[in-house]
């Protein structure tokens, strides 16, 4: 009784680490990785990129007025469309790539051993299917676009820099009419 005992206890445990380990690494609402878990790829990689044996890209993704999807739709609705973005984004990308939800309906995806060239491609891939969705609860006409940002780390630079680099890029997608994405000058 004792041992029977004591393997329920472990099998009990085994499942509570299992379901830490998942909210350590995943985004609870869409199931990509968080925020926490891509800032730790990003330093990762960025290591890599200084010691000159892999670069990568960033590419920073906010779905355009959002707020509105919520306002007509309701939150069940913003959540799904969440959801249905994140599993996009996730099938754009290979399985070397990372993608993780960064904040509200903010998104990023790190392309690994990626150019411009090709980031902007899979950007724009993203941006098209994304404008293609059919999300459940919104009325017919209803489009759901997405601005992004890309841009390529550089050796040595900062992680926060690097970011904050294609930030300033979704911003410019934003100023320029939203649905585009805008690649930070080299
Ligand atoms: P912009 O094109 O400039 O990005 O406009 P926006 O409306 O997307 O930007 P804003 O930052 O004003 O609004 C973001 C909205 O995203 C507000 C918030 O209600 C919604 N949002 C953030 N997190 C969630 C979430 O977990 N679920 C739902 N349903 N909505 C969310
Ligand atoms: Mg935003
Ligand atoms: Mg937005």
């Amino acid at each position: 009784a004792l041992r029977a005992g004591l393997r329920q206890r472990n099998e009990a445990l085994r499942e509570t680490m299992g379901r830490l380990q998942e909210m350590v690494l995943r985004d609870e609402l869409t199931g990509v990785h968080n925020r926490r878990y891509i800032l730790d790829v990003l330093r990762r990689q960025s290591s890599l990129a200084d010691r000159e044996q892999q670069g990568f890209t960033i590419c920073y993704c906010d779905l355009d007025h959002f707020k509105q999807v919520n306002d007509q739709f309701g939150h069940v609705t913003g959540d799904k469309a969440l959801r249905l973005f994140a599993q996009l984004a996730a099938g754009v990308i290979r399985n070397i790539d990372y993608v993780a939800r960064f904040g509200g309906e903010e998104f990023v995806l790190v392309l690994v051993g990626a150019d411009e060239t090709a980031s902007e491609q899979v950007a724009n891939r993203l941006r098209v299917c994304t404008s293609e969705l059919e999300i459940p609860g919104t009325s017919d006409g209803f489009v759901l676009t997405v601005s992004i940002g890309v841009t390529k780390a550089r050796p040595g630079e900062r992680v926060e820099d690097a970011l904050a680099r294609a930030d300033r890029a979704l911003y410019a997608a934003k100023i320029g009419g939203r649905n585009r994405v805008v690649v930070a000058d080299a």
